[in-house]
């Protein structure tokens, strides 16, 4: 495999970029390249849109496709990135510090998942259904692709959610131009590559790699229809602006800071596992649900603190290649500084540092060892704002409506915890908690139910039947 590419994916052929410029990759465990793409500029922007336009716009193509045929195109796209499950699994790990085996499910495994699944559900869609209208006559109602697509993209995981937007929206009709982030553009030439041998027609998904000047260029462009956006609440505050202004429905997945309740009747023996860690540090830590506040009861406060020290302290750190490895690197340099910024506050902030806060003895790498605070206060930094990084705050709560509170008490919503052995009870909690989603006793998201976030989380859903009327116009004929 060619770690360096020369040539970008737009309508449907690899053509020379517009600019000399170029995105290199260092590896996240080894500081080392890995690799390096063209960067996009505005032209090469340009023409993805107008080959995306041109292919949306031509009235035998993709979005006049019978549902049918769109999915059968789809499943091959699905099979055509199977065969490249290891090489992208691999580079993904080796480019975000994602550990392998976490890798291989939500990178390698799930975009197929999301393709087939939304390729059987339009299949058989009819796409326009006729109802008895209120004023004696019929109405026909349509839901209709809604045009070109700019979707755009952050590193921690880059598979899967290009694959939350092209697999809904591809299955609904529409066509796209692909802006992954820089720290992770060469598993997006495997992407462009399963794409082509997939057969998909020309200039449906197009794929740009390119930094945040060209990605506001894109969601700007006046041939866009459409903007679907995962990343940070800052980034998503802009893009939203820009729509706004352009009246250019948009979807937004942004940031985190999710709580982590747990009940004074849990068990902490059989709470504190692999569940948990997956809950609070997955990615090492590099997940937008991530539950990184800790709400534990006063009357267990030390018994929580204790176990959640003890399971963190004895994670395994290290090469995210090696599948022993249970903490892999930060995905540069850039978030390594930020991450460990984070807990210096933390300190001076006054919080009691009981596990972590330090680099591992390790040559390479951008690792941060996991990192718990107890006694926070909601109100510090490290309570308030996204890490992004293996850090947990461990926050005291006095009873169940102070945790609720504790738990909203912020100004994301975007997943959330309960742990407790009372499923009643942790429905009733669940229940209250201000936010898109909620795992009881772990937290998984599941494809097949809506994923997203309320407040600073975002706005609109992914995943689940919902996720296809994001990328539908409804339009009703009065008969
Ligand atoms: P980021 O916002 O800096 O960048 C995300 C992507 O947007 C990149 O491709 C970047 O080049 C591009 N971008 C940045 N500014 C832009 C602009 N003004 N216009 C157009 N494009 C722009 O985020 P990041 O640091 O790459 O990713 C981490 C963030 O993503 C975290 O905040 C995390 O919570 C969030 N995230 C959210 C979800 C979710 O589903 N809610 C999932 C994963 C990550």
């Amino acid at each position: 495999m060619n770690p360096h590419h020369d040539a970008l994916f737009i309508g449907g052929r690899w053509v020379t970029p517009a600019s000399g410029e170029r995105i290199t990759v260092l590896g996240a465990s080894t500081e080392e390249i890995l690799g390096s793409v063209p960067a996009g500029t505005e032209k090469d922007m340009d023409a993805a849109v107008a080959a995306a336009r041109a292919a949306f716009d031509d009235p035998d193509g993709w979005a006049h496709w019978e549902p049918a045929r769109r999915a059968e195109a789809l499943h091959r796209l699905a099979d055509a990135l199977e065969r490249r499950v290891k090489d992208i699994t691999h580079l993904v790990s080796a480019q975000n510090g994602m550990t392998i085996g976490l890798s291989e499910q939500v990178e390698g495994a799930l975009p197929g998942v999301l393709l087939r699944y939304y390729a059987d559900l339009v299949r058989d869609e009819p796409g326009e259904s006729v109802r008895d209208g209120m004023l004696g006559a019929p109405v026909h109602v349509r839901r209709e692709p809604l045009g070109v697509v700019a979707a755009i993209v952050p590193w921690n995981a880059p598979q899967l959610l290009s694959a939350t937007k092209y697999a809904p929206g591809l299955a609904a009709g529409c066509t796209f131009v692909l802006k992954p982030s820089p720290e992770t553009v060469l598993d997006s030439v495997l992407f462009a590559e399963a794409v082509e041998e997939a057969g998909l027609p020309p200039g449906v998904v197009n794929v740009v790699p390119a930094g945040r000047e060209a990605g506001a260029y894109l969601v700007s462009h006046p041939d866009v229809d459409k903007v679907a956006f995962t990343g940070s609440t800052a980034a998503g505050r802009r893009i939203a602006a820009t729509c706004g202004a352009l009246l250019r429905p948009v979807t937004l997945e942004l940031g985190g800071k999710s709580a982590a309740v747990i009940l004074d009747d849990v068990d902490l023996a059989t709470a504190m596992s692999e569940p948990f860690v997956r809950a609070t540090l997955l990615a090492n830590g590099q997940a937008c649900f991530a539950s990184t506040r800790i709400l534990a009861p006063r009357s267990r406060y030390d018994e929580v603190v204790d176990a959640v020290a003890s399971l963190v302290g004895g994670l395994t750190v290290g090469d995210p290649l090696d599948p022993t490895t249970q903490v892999g690197p930060m995905a540069s340099a850039r978030q390594r500084d930020r991450v460990e910024g984070y807990i210096e506050k933390g300190r001076s902030e006054g919080a009691r540092l009981v596990v972590g806060g330090t680099r591992p003895s390790l040559e390479k790498g951008y690792y941060v060892t996991p990192t718990v605070f107890a006694d926070v206060d909601n109100t510090q930094v490290i309570a308030r704002e996204e890490i992004f990084g293996p850090v947990l705050a461990v926050i005291p709560y006095t009873d169940e409506d102070d945790a609720v509170r504790l738990a909203n008490d912020s100004e994301y919503g975007l997943g959330g915890t309960v742990w407790t052995d009372d499923d009643e009870r942790a429905l009733r909690v669940a229940r209250r908690m201000h936010t898109g989603t909620v795992g009881l006793n772990h937290y998984t998201v599941d494809p097949a139910a809506p994923f997203g976030g309320v407040k600073a989380s975002g706005l609109g859903r992914e995943f689940g039947p919902e996720a296809v009327f994001n990328y539908q116009q409804v339009k009703s004929i009065y008969r």
